[in-house]
């Protein structure tokens, strides 16, 4: 299973051992075919297909999938490129990303699309999916879905777009997601009420106009709150939050300087642990990094941007979370199943049908957190010196062997892009 031959890359075989499905750990077969998971079962028909046996300490995982990253590129490509980002994921257990359009040229115009899309195309080792920004016209966006983006995002500047409301209507009949990054802008306080005012306005609109909206990076824990309540009144709104945000509170700032500077801000104990709970209690819709790469020199200055990256810590801060038994395996949900049901892709699961991505755990070892040892371009993490449970062994995706104890399989450019299933009328 080199998954390095050009003329067919997918090989058939079997996985047996401890796999995680439908929300438990169970003793399982996976037979793998053409890139995809075939049959499931207790034990599978027999074949002569070479079989994977699972040590006794590991456990299969569907590929994680991280419906907010910034993979930079383009004029950023300092920060963080399609490769360094990707090669990020991929040590991290993340097999599919979800691409911001803040870039430089942002991603609001077709040629932008069509720039970032080569560079993805030719660089990418995992699977992924491309944003659009809100744009100055409607064609632009027509335009934008038939290139295949997987979504649209909306950012605080965008809200007074005369043509915002048509876009998320567009989405939402499409079965597209539309990402808003609460935060009203008219609001000074730009803690916690500029969210609360952002998520009352939107859930009003999902409400009134029977739209679809997304919350990325719910940071207090009135906006937990109020996103229930909107859920109850009938709002199809749904929220992500990050691993910063859950594990994180503001005195890390103190400590840490610009390092700990992100957007929205780390928060007071109270809110950390709302939002805590909304990840344990799986009442978040999804979990995602907010991956926002930055040089070292430009988090240390005396401006530092927000964001820090997130790929290489995000599912190892789940699986301890599991493996101390503070929370149950279902949580890997938020990080799988979800958010690939959120974004309309066959991943985040190991059923029949869906695409063979599958992350071993070894959840014997542990490992500490070390910025320096990151593959993204980003060599610094406000989680420094953290222990974490469960090391990621290998990485399979779409059914070719990716990643193994460091070393990696595939080249540059295997990342396949998923999104428009809906851009054809
Ligand atoms: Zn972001």
């Amino acid at each position: 299973m080199t998954g390095q031959e050009e003329e067919c890359p997918y090989e058939t075989y079997k996985i047996t051992g401890k796999l995680y499905i439908s929300g438990e750990i169970r003793e399982a077969s996976l037979l793998i075919k053409e890139g995809k998971i075939a049959l499931l079962g207790k034990s599978l028909p027999d074949m002569s297909a070479p079989t994977l046996e699972l040590g006794r300490y590991e456990v299969a995982l569907p590929g994680m999938v991280d419906l907010h990253v910034h993979m930079r590129g383009l004029k950023l490509s300092h920060k963080e490129d399609w490769y360094s980002g990707t090669l990020s994921a991929l040590k991290g257990g993340v097999t599919f990303v979800a691409d911001m359009p803040n870039t430089v040229p942002p991603t609001v115009t077709i040629s932008a699309l069509e720039e970032k899309l080569e560079e993805a195309k030719l660089n990418a080792l995992v699977d992924y999916g491309v944003y659009f920004g809100v744009p100055g016209k409607l064609d632009i966006y027509l335009r934008a879905l038939n290139k295949g983006i997987i979504g649209l995002k909306i950012y605080p500047k965008d809200y007074r777009s005369p043509i915002l409301m048509k876009l998320i209507k567009i989405n939402s009949e499409r079965g597209l997601i539309t990402v808003l990054h609460a935060e009203d802008p008219e609001v000074e306080d730009k803690n916690r009420l500029a969210e609360v005012s952002a998520v009352k306005y939107f859930s009003k609109i999902s409400i009134n106009h029977g739209v679809r909206i997304h919350f990325t990076h719910i940071s207090s824990s009135e906006t937990v709150n109020l996103m229930l309540i909107s859920k109850l009144k009938g709002a199809k709104v749904t929220f992500d939050i990050t691993p910063h945000h859950a594990f994180l509170n503001e005195k890390l700032r103190e400590r840490l300087g610009g390092i700990a500077i992100v957007r929205p801000p780390l928060r007071d104990e109270e809110s950390r642990v709302a939002i805590y709970n909304s990840l344990r209690n799986l009442i978040a819709d999804a979990y995602a990094t907010d991956h926002a790469p930055h040089t070292l020199e430009e988090k240390t200055s005396e401006k530092p941007p927000p964001g820090f990256p997130g790929l290489e810590v995000s599912l190892g801060l789940l699986t301890t979370e599991v493996l101390e038994r503070k929370a149950s395996w279902r949580i890997i949900d938020l990080y799988s199943s979800r958010p690939a049901e959120l974004l309309n892709i066959p991943k985040g699961k190991l059923l029949p049908g869906f695409d063979a991505d599958i992350v071993v755990l070894d959840t014997k070892r542990r490992w500490k957190v070390k910025g320096e040892s990151f593959l993204s371009k980003a060599k610094y993490t406000p989680f420094e010196g953290w222990e974490l449970r469960g090391i990621i062994s290998k990485v399979f995706i779409r059914g070719v062997k990716a990643y193994e104890e460091g070393e990696i399989f595939v080249k540059r450019g295997f990342g396949k892009m998923y999104g428009g299933h809906f851009g054809e009328n």
